[in-house]
């Protein structure tokens, strides 16, 4: 997916003439000046389209939800997810798509020399979200839990298109110093080849309402992570022009 630059360069012409110069009649000199063609426009920027898939729809690799975007319907459940056959923790249940995707990430990251890397969670269904935020909320209280997780119906590991992932061994599981292990560096630069994105980039929680998780990975395909990464705009609520979800409406 990497933009082709097409870059011509005519070769330069000299035109002698003096093979076809009879014996006789003085030869000019063949000019030394080479021709040189005008080189075409080195880079043609081809168009994005933001309508190609559906923002809305959970099925839909571009489904945004955030805390202003709960999924339709709430307790929405994948048709089709698969197992990852990658090092997990728990069984690391993902959408086909993404699943693969997550494969050749940790393998490429692996042969890279960033090491081995792990999956701490994928999908976890509306109920599964309902008590984990539970929990939260009888330690912190309301506030102090949807700080930590998202309210059932409102989290992307719902959707099937999204993992946390790890180190292996373990090592910053799941706190910010992830992104400073050698996995973590190369997460961060390289996710978008395999079509994931950061999801939750430091510094932009009044965006997408969470503090940094440098874990967390969302799929997205390759055709916007790659618009992303060369745009250098690292949210989906940026990118797609929604407006900024630092909390619940309610
Ligand atoms: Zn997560």
């Amino acid at each position: 997916m990497r933009r082709v630059v097409a870059a011509l360069v005519a070769g330069a012409v000299v035109v002698s003439l003096a093979a076809c110069a009879p014996e006789r009649v003085p030869v000019a000199p063949a000019t030394t000046a080479p021709v040189i063609l005008p080189s075409p426009i080195a880079k043609v920027k081809s168009f994005f389209d933001k309508h190609k898939y559906s923002i809305d729809d959970p099925l839909s690799i571009w489904v945004i939800n955030d805390k202003l975007r709960p999924l339709n319907p709430i307790n929405y459940a994948p048709p089709d997810m698969v197992q990852a056959k990658v090092r997990s923790i728990f069984t690391p249940l993902m959408r086909p798509e993404a699943a693969a995707a997550i494969e050749k990430m940790f393998a490429a990251a692996k042969a890279e020399g960033a090491g081995e890397m792990l999956i701490q969670n994928s999908y976890r269904s509306y109920q599964t979200q309902v008590n984990v935020h539970q929990n939260w909320v009888n330690q912190l209280g309301e506030k102090g839990a949807d700080a930590q997780s998202a309210r059932a119906g409102y989290s992307e590991h719902q959707t099937g298109w999204t993992a946390d992932v790890g180190a292996y061994p373990a090592k910053c599981s799941i706190t910010q110093c992830f992104g400073d292990t050698p996995q973590g560096k190369w997460l961060a630069a390289n996710a978008w080849r395999f079509g994931f994105v950061i999801r939750y980039p430091e510094g932009k929680q009044d965006v997408t309402g969470y503090i940094y998780e440098p874990w967390h990975v969302r799929y997205v395909g390759t055709y916007l992570s790659t618009e992303m990464h060369e745009t250098g705009i690292l949210t989906l609520e940026e990118f797609f022009d929604l407006p900024p979800a630092p909390d619940y409406a309610n």
